[in-house]
């Protein structure tokens, strides 16, 4: 499952526009950057953008503004198109309705009329902390055949119950999951037409040519789950390498809600150009 060493590598950055950007988010950015450009490859910025109600245009218009001053640079993105256009998520979904299609095909998903909270959560990425709980299973018989006619329904993804999922993690060492245990049948697509987090994610790093995603460790698990689906797509997964986080004082994890570790604040105290005030979605997309 792991990409040919021979191919040129691609890497990618992929914020989520809820909020903005902390010095976690720049860490993992700019290690994302470093192993791209010390590997003479190509950056892809890609917008999360799917959880409608807390993506907002302004946060991802001050990502790339923030971006930019910390002194990134990306070969493709949002602000200057590229041979995987569209960036945003937003408006990718005919890409993720195929590949939900394929999984259909191949029956590995069946669709779930369980009204859980955590279906609401799987637009997002799981952060630390808020991982959803084990599937207890109650809609598992259904074959993907089995569409309800009335009604809502979500498609989840059937895992194997006790396989393990191994993967070396090129920063954190060998890994390894238990399906049923670790984490359960997941949804990959939701009753009002969005796809997961994990679907859509494992959709654009196939379609985008993705040879190694960094991110944060805290996704560690959902790597598990989406070297199910590269599986189950009949796709070459990338590398992996998951960077530690960054925490406070208190050793929390730093989340977007911590407004003085922003790279908007950073920005105010004199470290650089004073970040716009009124920011226009349009001026960069
Ligand atoms: N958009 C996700 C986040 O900001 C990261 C997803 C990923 O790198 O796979 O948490």
């Amino acid at each position: 499952m792991l990409s040919s060493p021979n191919k040129p590598y691609v890497g990618r950055i992929a914020p989520s526009p809820t909020g903005y950007l902390h010095l976690g988010h720049a860490q993992t950015f700019r290690i994302a950057h470093q192993r791209a450009r010390a590997a003479g490859g190509r950056l892809v910025f890609r917008m999360e953008d799917l959880d409608e109600p807390r993506c907002r245009p302004e946060f991802a218009a001050a990502a790339i503004e923030d971006l930019k001053w910390f002194g990134l640079d990306w070969d493709e993105g949002p602000d200057i198109g590229g041979p995987h256009a569209p960036y945003l998520q937003s408006q990718r979904l005919s890409c993720y309705r195929t590949f939900l299609d394929r999984l259909i095909r191949a029956d590995l998903v069946y669709p779930c009329t369980c009204s859980r909270k955590e279906i609401q959560a799987s637009v997002s990425a799981p952060n630390e902390g808020d991982e959803e709980p084990v599937y207890p299973g109650n809609c598992r018989h259904r074959s993907a055949k089995d569409v309800p006619t009335t009604g809502r329904f979500n498609w989840r993804f059937r895992v194997r119950d006790s396989e393990t999922i191994p993967f070396v993690d090129g920063n954190l060492g060998p890994q390894s999951f238990t399906a049923g245990k670790d984490f359960g049948d997941f949804v990959v697509w939701r009753h009002d037409g969005i796809p997961s987090y994990q679907l859509a994610v494992v959709t654009d790093d196939i379609l985008m040519g993705i040879t190694e995603v960094v991110r944060g460790a805290d996704l560690l698990l959902s790597t598990a789950r989406q070297l199910l689906l590269y599986q189950g797509l009949g796709s070459t997964a990338p590398e992996f390498y998951h960077c530690e986080l960054v925490r406070d004082s208190q050793g929390l994890r730093l989340a977007k809600r911590h407004e003085s570790h922003s790279l908007r604040t950073l920005r105010r105290r004199g470290n650089g150009t004073e970040p716009s005030n009124e920011l226009n979605p349009e001026d960069n997309f």
